[in-house]
Parts: structure tokens; sequence; C-alpha cells
């Protein structure tokens, strides 16, 4: 079963994005509190995406993704956020979410986006190449989707794994935006492009020795990224 939990404290939004997600094929958890979101989650390991809206009473979405985070990586969250400067808060983001959506949104988008992550935090899809990808001081697990440096295990969620898997398996070449995009979200994905150097803003963070200064991940200007040093 597909489950999935929707933390959102207005009910008539609520029950908008349940029901749609319901018609989705989704088994929904609702929460209206970022404490009762954290107590379903509990109760309820096998969830694999979470929808949080940033805007509670109580503690707020950002600190409910922190928390999270704290004890699970392989999670898929999306941040249900309803303006640009919160927006502008989730691209500086230190809190581990994958993905956001703007509010107003389309049931389509919604759905789009939630079974884009789903699919990687499933981890269901394309899993048969198992083995190892090594790059000093990098080691790549492909069965168990982890990563280490110096063997030191670094954690990273479904979608940095993919990202960093991707850059990986194409040391040296030049990878735009947007084929990113398209490896990571999938096509079908309807949100921007943004997302993909949210993303990596975060990797840098977990990977390079010195983040303001990346040698591992480089940007190619006005293109996108390389793996390679
Ligand atoms: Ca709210």
């Amino acid at each position: 079963m597909k489950k999935i939990l929707v933390l959102e404290d207005e009910s008539s939004i609520r029950s908008f994005v349940v029901i749609n997600l319901c018609r989705g094929g989704y088994d929904v958890i609702e929460a209206e509190s970022g404490e009762e979101a954290l107590k379903r989650l509990n109760e309820h390991p096998d969830i694999k995406v979470a929808l949080l809206d940033v805007m509670l009473p109580g503690i707020d979405g950002f600190e409910v993704c922190r928390r999270i985070r704290a004890t699970n990586s392989k999670i898929g969250i999306i941040m249900l956020t309803a303006r640009a400067q919160e927006m502008d808060k989730v691209t500086g983001l230190m809190t581990g979410a994958d993905d956001y959506v703007t509010k107003p949104f389309s049931p389509a988008e919604l759905v789009a986006r939630v079974d884009a992550l789903f699919r990687r935090a499933g981890g269901d899809a394309e899993d048969a190449p198992e083995g190892e990808i090594w790059k000093e001081p990098f080691l790549l697990n492909t069965r168990n989707r982890t990563l280490e440096k110096n063997g030191q295990r670094v954690k990273l969620t479904q979608v940095e794994y993919t990202i960093m898997k991707m850059f990986m398996e194409n040391p040296g070449k030049a990878l735009s935006r947007e084929e990113i995009l398209d490896t990571v979200w999938g096509h079908d994905y309807f949100g921007e492009v943004k997302i993909v150097d949210v993303n990596i803003r975060r990797l840098r963070l977990k990977i390079e020795d010195n983040p303001t200064n990346p040698t591992y991940i480089t940007t190619v200007w006005g293109y996108g990224y390389k793996w390679g040093f």
C-alpha cells in the first residue's frame, strides 16, 4: 500500500489534498499539527512520503521536517508553502525536504509531484544492477543505496542518493540541470529546475570538504553540474 502522511492545519485544504491523493491510489494518514504528525509517523513506520504544511500553530513544518530527518533519511518529504518568502527559506533549505509545492496548486500537479517522489523514496524502480561504485574518497553501494566518504557513512535522502549515483556513473561529464531533473525526478515532473540546485547545494554540504568551494560537484556555468576534480 502506498502510504502517505498529510500535515495541514486548515481542514478545507487538507480535505482537498486527501481526496486527490486517495483518487491517486494513496492510503492517506492525516495530521493537523506538527506534534500529531510526528506521532502518526511513529505509529506508521511504513509511510513513504510526507507532505508538510509550513505555517502551523505550534511547531512549524520546517521544524517537523528537521525532526523527521534527524532519524529518517529515507522518507520523501514535500513542503507545502504559501508565500514567496517561505519558498526562499526552503531554497536555503537546511531542513532536508526533497521538494516543495507552492499554494495554490492543482490536484494534477500535486499528485504528479507525490508520484515522482514516491518512486524515489520507495526505491522500487530500476534497482537491478547492484554493486559498488568506487571513486576515492567515495564509495557508493547501489545495493544498500548508501554512500561512504573515507569509510564514514554519509546520510543521504533518496533524492540526494539518486543524484550522487548519476554523478558517479558519469564522471567528468557535464550534466545539464534539465537532464538531472529528468533522471532524478522523472519526465512527468511539473516542478521548477531550481529544485535541482537546492538539492545539490544540500548534497555539497554533506560531501564536500569545503562546501563554499566545491571540488567534487563542480558548477558548469549556465548549464549544470559536473562530477569531477
Ligand atoms: Ca497552514
